[in-house]
């Protein structure tokens, strides 16, 4: 898309109203949208330009806190690493909402052709790569920092706080669970919180849905230990291999046989199989790597038993041994079904009622999991790609071509700013 072209479609979306036209509250949300949109669309380049990986967003952050101060907001900063807090007291006595953006990017050379593309490089597990925003939380943060500017000017009228929660490392080691080690859920203590993803989906457009969203994940280990031998006599030792092949064979069976699949899906993918160094010598040990990925906590519990089971009895019919280690991963992001129910309205006044869309379950997993554990909260995705595209064709997210479009970024200030709004109970008319 050429810059004009990609200019003409921010324009066209900045400037057309939401579909709840006629409330005072929703004009006056155009209005602060429309006018915050040019610098949205700046900080958005600016981070695209400067991506930086987990826990080292220091850029990043000293860009937010400066904005945030510069608005009068009282800032915290170092919170769980790089995380920053912002505390907003509205006008009037009331409820604490919490809006949460994520800051980091992904160790991923770009190959988008954009003027503001990344050319930050840096080394990831001894390898030299470049650094992207392909997850887009440069959109993320730009987004939330246009609400926070919106709801500054609307101060007098907010029966509330509205908490601004930009956390570190995503994409892992995970910012939510130091952020709210540090007490970003409790100074003050939130009562609700929102955020938003961008996803391949029209530019603009809103996808949600009430309980699991997104999976848990999981990644496990299985170590199998057999006894070592020649190759060429194999019953001199007990082959770790063959049991390993086994077990990855039998761990099939946990989706297909044993999760009720008419509740809810679930995923075992053993990715990584490593064992030996010649092609004559039957190697001690082998380990195995994988991920786990399920929709509720039962579910996690039975998928969990099953894999331990499966592993150390395949294991142990061979006379092998396996160990088994799981870690502790991002919870289910799950949305509360009464609070997304409540807030649908309010999506489709900040949004269009035809732009709200029911979303379908992702099997990727968010530490905005971790939030919700602590309040009740709704996570949503954002469309960004351009709409005279297919989106189904988009590349996903973490690609080196992941493309957001600009267009979308008014309707995820429109959406935060007005979630937090209404759910402190500013009235839509
Ligand atoms: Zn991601
Ligand atoms: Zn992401």
């Amino acid at each position: 898309m050429s810059r004009l072209v990609l200019l003409l479609a921010v324009l066209a979306i900045a400037n057309s109203p939401s579909q709840a036209q006629g409330s005072r509250l929703y004009d006056e949300l155009d209005r602060r949208v429309a006018a915050v949109n040019p610098q949205v669309v700046a900080w958005r380049r600016d981070i695209h330009a400067h991506p930086e990986l987990g826990m080292q967003e220091t850029r990043t952050a000293a860009l937010v806190a400066d904005h945030l101060r510069k608005l009068g907001i009282e800032v915290r900063t170092g919170v769980g690493g790089t995380g920053v807090v912002g505390v907003l007291k509205g006008g009037k006595p009331g409820k604490v909402v919490a809006l949460r953006a994520d800051m980091d990017a992904l160790p991923v050379t770009e190959l988008v052709d954009l003027p503001f593309r990344s050319k930050v490089r840096t080394v990831w597990n001894g390898q030299e790569t470049g650094v992207m925003h392909a997850c887009g939380h440069d959109n993320h943060v730009a987004i939330l920092m246009g609400a926070a500017e919106v709801l500054v000017g609307m101060r007098a009228q907010i029966p509330g706080t509205v908490v601004f929660l930009f956390q570190p490392a995503e994409e892992g080691p995970g910012g939510a669970e130091p952020m709210i080690r540090d007490g970003a859920m409790d100074n003050p203590k939130v009562d609700a919180v929102f955020g938003l993803h961008v996803w391949p989906g029209p530019a603009g457009d809103i996808m949600v849905r009430g309980g699991p969203t997104m999976a848990a994940s999981n990644s496990f280990h299985v170590t199998v230990r057999g006894r070592q031998s020649h190759g060429a006599a194999p019953w001199a030792g007990v082959d770790p291999i063959v049991v390993s092949a086994q077990i990855v064979n039998a761990l099939q069976t946990v989706v297909s046989r044993q999760v009720n699949i008419t509740e809810l899906p679930a995923i075992v993918t053993v990715a990584m199989f490593h064992g030996g160094v010649r092609e004559n010598i039957i190697p001690d040990t082998v380990v195995l790597g994988g991920t786990i990925r399920t929709f509720s906590e039962p579910q996690k519990r039975l998928v969990f038993s099953s894999v331990e089971r499966i592993a150390t009895q395949v294991a142990a019919s061979a006379g092998a041994t396996a160990l088994v280690t799981i870690d502790s991963g991002y919870p289910v992001t799950d949305n509360d079904p009464a609070l997304t129910e409540r807030m649908m309205p309010t999506l489709r006044r900040a949004v269009g009622t035809d732009r709200v869309h029911l979303a379908p379950m992702i099997t990727g997993a968010e530490d905005f999991s971790l939030f919700q554990r602590k309040a009740p909260g709704v996570f949503f995705f954002l469309g960004v790609t351009p709409r005279d595209q297919d989106h189904t064709k988009a590349p996903s997210n973490h690609s080196p071509y992941f493309f957001a479009d600009e267009s979308a970024l008014p309707a995820g200030v429109r959406a935060l700013s007005a979630l937090a709004l209404e759910y402190l109970g500013v009235a839509p008319r």
